[in-house]
């Protein structure tokens, strides 16, 4: 590590001093409710930065607390001071990466994963082309029955089971970069295709053009688009999440459109705060700052156009998980609520605590897995109390996570989950022409 004062900047010393200790945030953190421990709460971890900045703790300290960090902010929405949670995270997440050992297999590992697997639009559809020849051969069904997705590394085996069934690599070879409309459209919108959920809900994306159209929206996908970075910035690689942001904003700013549209909560919250990742008054910022005016979840749009009817009611009782992404970041709070209300022949109950995080947050599901599944067990309590037939989620982190509390709940066939484009479409929209 370079001088004290570098260190200090980069880890936003300066923004420490806003948290005066009263603790608010403490009963909002699941992390300090399943951990039980102050360092694991958000004013503990904010007090490490400060300690570390002060050279009175080290960076090995800081590493757990802030490693178990689910990102969720929800301890940003109690904050009387509205002390910048999210950017002590990030510093603290960069410092913790700087200090990594550079050879490490762990590392190589991990920069493969970050530098050529999460950008790249091609590997995405290989990873989906690839699940649809596990599904579709019997491969799954031999793996499963002789046990070995029991012992397959990371977790990777729980996640495996709730993957919905993949589309043929020549149904996704169909899309296609515009989606005119006969009539004249009421806005032009570029789509925002996100990592995962292209390459493992391809279907869920697919209808979310579909729903974009009918709405009376022309749509396009730009062909240059990337990886929105937050995994990378989760990771701490800032650089990294710097430099897929100027692509995604070069990409989408080659074209002339209303809006930016994405269906994932977790993207969605890192394309609005590009203008963080630059300083202020240069000329990326300002880019990013109008990149960001014309970025909406796609629940904002369809209500804002206000052009579907729904004509088919879906007799069902559902439940709403809100991303926390979506919920606390972009501040996309009622449209999904708005749009179920729409949909004749749903019964909604509300969960007791929906701001409470599901547990997934990125890939900490992933690495921190025993964690996340105790977080999840509390959010399941609350779902199973609901006993909905679906719970609707935003985001695809969510929703994988969700079908593994139904899965770990046993409660596979009186219960599922749903992305909310997805439920939508089963009430066979159609447009108000
Ligand atoms: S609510 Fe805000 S000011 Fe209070 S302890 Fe938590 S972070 Fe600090
Ligand atoms: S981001 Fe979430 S997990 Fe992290 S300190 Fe805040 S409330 Fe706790």
């Amino acid at each position: 590590m370079g001088n004290l004062l570098e260190l200090q900047q980069k880890i936003n010393y300066d923004k420490t001093f806003d948290c005066v200790q009263c603790g608010y945030c403490l009963p909002a953190c699941p992390t300090y409710e399943t951990m039980e421990r102050e360092t694991h709460s958000p004013r503990g971890r904010i007090n490490l930065v400060k300690m570390v900045a002060e050279e009175k703790a080290s960076i090995e300290d800081l590493k757990d607390p802030i490693e178990k960090c689910l990102g969720c902010m929800a301890c940003t929405t109690v904050c009387p001071t509205n002390v910048q949670y999210g950017q002590i995270l990030e510093g603290a997440k960069e410092i913790i990466e700087e200090n990594k050992s550079k050879g490490s297999l762990h590392k190589k590992a991990e920069d493969f994963l970050f530098q050529a697997f999460f950008p790249s639009s091609k590997w995405m559809q290989r990873l989906g082309e690839a699940t649809w020849f596990y599904q579709r051969t019997g491969v799954q069904r031999l793996a499963q029955l002789m046990k070995i997705t029991d012992v397959s590394p990371l977790h990777l085996g729980v996640f495996e089971k709730v993957i919905p069934p993949q589309p043929s690599p020549k149904i996704r070879k169909q899309r296609v970069e515009r989606y005119m409309r006969k009539r004249p459209a009421k806005a032009k919108a570029a789509f925002f295709t996100g990592c995962i959920m292209d390459g493992v809900f391809f279907d869920t994306n697919q209808n979310t053009i579909e729903l974009l159209l009918r709405s009376g929206l022309e749509v396009i996908l730009p062909k240059q688009q990337t990886c929105c970075g937050a995994l990378h910035a989760h990771s701490g690689k800032v650089d990294e999440s710097r430099e897929l942001a100027k692509r995604n904003i070069v990409a989408f700013q080659d074209e002339e459109v209303d809006y930016i549209i994405n269906n994932a909560g977790g993207c969605g919250a890192r394309l609005v705060e590009y203008h963080h990742l630059f300083e202020e008054g240069t000329e990326w910022y300002e880019r990013a700052v109008e990149f960001q005016k014309k970025v909406k979840d796609i629940s904002e749009v369809l209500v804002e156009v206000d052009g579907l009817t729904f004509p088919h009611a879906v007799h069902q009782t559902i439940t709403y998980q809100p991303s926390c992404h979506m919920t606390n970041v972009q501040k996309v709070k009622s449209p999904p609520l708005e749009l179920l209300k729409k949909v004749p022949g749903l019964t909604f109950k509300e969960l007791k605590r929906p701001d409470f995080c599901c547990g997934s947050a990125g890939i900490y599901n992933i690495v921190n897995h025993e964690e996340s599944m105790d977080i999840l067990d509390v959010k399941m309590n609350d779902v199973c109390s609901v006993a909905p037939d679906q719970v609707v989620t935003t985001n695809p982190g969510c929703l994988l996570q969700m079908k593994v509390g139904i899965e770990r709940e046993g409660k596979t066939k009186e219960m599922s989950a749903v992305h909310l484009v997805d439920l939508l479409m089963e009430a066979e929209p159609s447009g108000k022409e």
